[in-house]
């Protein structure tokens, strides 16, 4: 009964044959921007779980359909290939827009951030409903405050290496706001801190699926600088529930949602040594421009107003992906979309 590409104004109770999500709560339909990605991968198979109906924007730029295949046929579940810097028209009650070029090696090929958040906040204003914004902690840039609390500026070069994503995002939570204050659409704004898990990426150049890619490979785990900076890593179940938390919630944001346990690259290493293999080693590399020297969030915010935060160390985190890193890299699936 899918209404996708239909036009004209809606109001969200009263889709046709609409199913029970459980008891007391109508099933909701709702889009995931990004949802053959890492993350909204997850997050579209917790919505489906819990009930819901979910529509995949996706143009495969770095998602892949096996993130999904387990889906298909599932009547609950649509997949629309489309590049969300193009309009479209659809009927729903929710959008979750993660869709985004999120990795240093892609994200300055595309204007997704801008274009892209225009559309979908022009949606969620036509059709009248909540939209959230998968934001990130680079809006903190190389910050001068430690750790980084939402009331932080940042300190983003503007005209660097990194600024597309950077300030793309920035922009993007520019116009979320714009559209909140002057269209009264009601927005959500999550910054991401670095997030780990199964299914991310094999060839992004991330420092987590670096390393565990290079040890499964038996190569050297590439250090690049001193490997004296440092990251705060989540795990990708801990994020959906935040980002769910925040969607439901009453507060538009922004929420730092990430895992304050801080580590430097070479405290990683030794953590990726121990969970795969003792005779890992590393390599040093030259460090790319504009590397933030540290970063970890402050999430009182989020604790103390979604009642969330996160339950997964790195420790238990990481053997967890081992398994879906060490299947795809002996089928030869270096993370490609289809
Ligand atoms: P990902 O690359 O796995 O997923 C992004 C998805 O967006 C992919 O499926 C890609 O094909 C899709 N996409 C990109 N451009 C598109 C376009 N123009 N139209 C339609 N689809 C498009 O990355 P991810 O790690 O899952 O990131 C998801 C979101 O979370 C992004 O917005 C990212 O900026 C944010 N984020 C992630 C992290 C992290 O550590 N993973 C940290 C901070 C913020
Ligand atoms: N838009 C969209 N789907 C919709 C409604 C709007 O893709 O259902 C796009 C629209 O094409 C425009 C952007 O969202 O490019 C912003 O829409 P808005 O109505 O806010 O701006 P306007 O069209 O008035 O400039
Ligand atoms: N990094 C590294 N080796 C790698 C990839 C990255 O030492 O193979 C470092 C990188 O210089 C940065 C940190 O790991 O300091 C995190 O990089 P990533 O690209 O994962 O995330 P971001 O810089 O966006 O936080």
């Amino acid at each position: 009964d899918s209404s996708s590409g239909s036009s004209g104004f809606f109001s969200k109770r009263t889709f046709p044959g609409r199913v029970p999500a459980g008891i007391g709560r109508k099933s909701l339909r709702i889009v995931v921007t990004g949802g053959a990605g890492f993350v909204g991968s997850h997050l579209v198979d917790k919505l489906i779980s819990r009930g819901d109906e979910v529509i995949v924007i996706d143009n495969f730029f770095t998602g892949r359909k096996e993130n999904l295949v387990h889906l298909f046929g599932n009547p609950r579940f649509e997949l629309i290939r489309h590049d969300v810097v193009e309009p479209i028209l659809l009927e729903v009650d929710q959008i979750y827009h993660l869709a985004c070029p999120a990795s240093p090696v892609h994200y300055k090929y595309n204007p997704t951030n801008v274009m892209g958040t225009l559309n979908m906040l022009g949606l969620a204003k036509r059709v009248g409903v909540r939209f959230l914004l998968t934001s990130t902690s680079e809006v903190y840039g190389d910050p001068l405050e430690h750790p980084q609390k939402e009331t932080y500026w940042g300190n983003v070069n503007p005209i660097g290496e990194r600024s597309c994503y950077d300030e793309g995002k920035r922009t993007a939570e520019t116009l979320t706001m714009d559209y909140h204050r002057g269209a009264d659409v009601e927005v959500r704004i999550a910054r991401i801190f670095n997030t780990y898990g199964p299914r991310m990426c094999l060839d992004d150049g991330r420092v987590v699926s670096n390393f565990v890619a290079q040890v499964i490979r038996k190569q050297p785990m590439t250090v690049y600088g001193d490997g004296k900076q440092t990251r705060s890593f989540q795990y990708v179940s801990d994020l959906v529930d935040g980002l769910v938390a925040l969607m439901e919630g009453e507060h538009v944001g922004p929420f730092n949602l990430g895992n304050p346990g801080e580590f430097t690259m070479l405290e990683l290493a030794e953590v990726v040594k121990e969970t795969i293999d003792s005779s890992a080693t590393i390599e040093f590399k030259p460090n790319t421009a504009d590397d933030p020297h540290k970063r970890k969030p402050d999430i009182s915010k989020a604790k103390e107003l979604l009642n969330w935060e996160p339950r997964i160390s790195l420790r238990e985190g990481l053997p967890l992906m081992v398994n879906d890193f060490r299947n795809r890299i002996l089928n030869g699936d270096e993370g490609k979309g289809l």
